[in-house]
């Protein structure tokens, strides 16, 4: 297969490789495994016809944020937003709500609410250029000092674990689990290091940029960008994996998959091949779909408006939960990550719902039951709204998407290890030794997200020469 750019893998940073060439005038071609395109963008009708579910990711915060999806700027594209961009609901007290406000979000943390302000509502007021810094962490970067100064500020906060920002700062029971929360998106141990700065950074973007959907679907996002390279002479195949590099006839080649796939596909310098396989996978997800017939029948009514809702109570059985997870352990009462798409967006066919529950890498446990009953927990009654339901664990998961590996929906472990060295220590990791060959996965800086940020790192890169 021949053109002068081919892109393997129509993830959001496959797809922002692909435009992104295409723009600068390439002729790219675009292969992609799965029937459909999109990767982590897919919707498909999980449960009922009609119903429309995001098959990965629903929450746009980062697609907003990002700036190589500010540069693309798409046509038809429309983010809705939910009254409230995210709740914690608690056993016997009022939920905590992150509002798009910072002062409001304080205003419900009492004795925390000038922690929250000087922490995630600092990182807020940096805004857009301390976002982008943490997006291109290799750079380039913005000139204006302030943004150093307030980025230096974050990392002190942000480089701590999440156990130890929320034990010595917030002194309420909310704080923390509200912290918790936020951190424990990172998949890992609560108690590792940088985790805390993985929880401020989603804080505040729910300040900056809100945590928004897409009407109709994430699909939306990655057929706006099919649409635009083939508007721009590309050509985008589906149902077409690549097995070895030595199919593909292009000068420059992007891969839009994790080194486990590359190791598998092509013949490397053994230096590079040893350190690539030194590359380390987290914990996978078992992640749930609901039908439902109205919406969910939560205890604190204020949980409604709510896009986003993290269930696991407080700190300490959050980070009790992680740490059995890190350890290799499945959760009897895990942290639940749960989406509510209604709450912003009502094109959907109806009331939608995913939940997911982090898992050991490549479990095998279902978690159905433990997971409806930490929503029957904070929403009884729960189950009698359930139409149908369809379940992934990680077979399933890494089935429909090679790079979902044992179900690790980040790409790789996001430790501070992997932080630097991502999948390799190098200023510029997107490069590989063969060459116009390209990784731009979320196997590569600044990880996981639908922010394309690895694409366009990648396709710049390339363009470069
Ligand atoms: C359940 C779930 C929920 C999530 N929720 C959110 C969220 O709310 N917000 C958010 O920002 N992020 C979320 N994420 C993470 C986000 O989806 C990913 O970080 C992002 O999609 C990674 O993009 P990518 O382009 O690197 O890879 P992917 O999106 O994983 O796409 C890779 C693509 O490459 C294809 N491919 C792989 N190997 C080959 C091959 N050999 N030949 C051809 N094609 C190949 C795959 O089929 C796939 O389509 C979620 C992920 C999951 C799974």
């Amino acid at each position: 297969m021949s053109a002068d750019a081919i892109v393997v893998g129509s993830g959001p940073n496959g797809l922002v490789a692909a435009v992104t060439l295409a723009r600068a005038g390439r002729k790219v071609l675009l292969l992609e495994a799965a029937e459909g395109f999109g990767g982590g963008l897919r919707s498909a009708e999980l449960t009922l016809p009609g119903r429309v579910h995001d098959v990965g990711a629903t929450v746009m915060a980062m697609t907003l944020a990002s700036p190589a999806f500010r540069e693309l700027e798409l046509k038809g594209v429309e983010f809705a937003h939910p009254p409230v961009p995210a709740a914690h609901p608690l056993d016997g007290r009022p939920a905590v709500l992150v509002h798009r406000d910072p002062r409001r979000t304080a205003e419900g943390l009492g004795r925390d609410a000038g922690v929250w302000l000087a922490t995630a509502g600092a990182a807020a007021r940096a805004g857009l250029p301390l976002i982008d810094l943490l997006l291109k962490p290799l750079g380039p970067w913005p000139r204006q000092p302030m943004t150093f100064a307030r980025a230096a500020r974050f990392g002190l906060a942000g480089a701590l674990p999440a156990t130890t920002l929320a034990l010595r700062a917030f002194r309420t029971v909310e704080g923390r689990a509200l912290l918790a929360g936020m951190a424990a998106h990172s998949v890992l141990d609560l108690r590792s290091p940088i985790t805390a700065g993985y929880g401020l950074l989603l804080a505040a973007l729910a300040h900056v940029v809100g945590w928004p959907v897409v009407r109709g679907g994430s699909q939306r996002l990655a057929d706006a960008l099919v649409a635009e390279l083939r508007s721009l002479g590309g050509e985008a195949v589906s149902g077409h994996r690549v097995r070895r590099l030595a199919e593909l006839d292009a000068p420059t080649v992007v891969l839009d998959v994790t080194p486990r796939q590359f190791l598998a596909m092509a013949d490397l310098p053994a230096g590079y091949r040893r350190r690539l396989s030194r590359y380390r996978y987290g914990p996978g997800v078992f992640k749930l779909d609901w039908a439902l017939d109205g919406p969910v029948p939560w205890r604190d009514p204020a949980v409604a408006g709510a896009g986003t809702v993290h269930l696991g109570g407080t700190l300490e059985e959050i980070a009790l939960s992680e740490a059995e997870m890190a350890a290799g352990r499945h959760s009897p009462r895990p942290y639940v990550l749960l989406v509510q798409p209604y709450a912003a967006d009502p094109t959907r066919g109806g009331y939608t719902l995913w939940a997911y529950c982090h898992v050991p890498n490549g479990s095998r446990l279902d978690m159905t039951e433990v997971v409806e009953a930490q929503i029957e927990r904070f929403a009884p009654g729960f189950r009698e709204r359930v139409l149908a339901r369809h379940a992934m664990g990680p077979a399933e998961l890494e089935a429909a998407n090679p790079n979902l590996v044992g179900g690790d929906i980040g790409g790789g472990l996001a430790s501070l290890v992997q932080f630097v060295r991502r999948p390799v220590w190098s200023p510029a990791p997107w490069r590989t030794p063969l060459p116009g060959v390209f990784l731009c996965s979320s196997s590569t800086p600044p990880g996981p997200g639908a922010h394309g940020m690895g694409g366009l790192q990648a396709a710049r890169l390339a363009l470069r020469g």
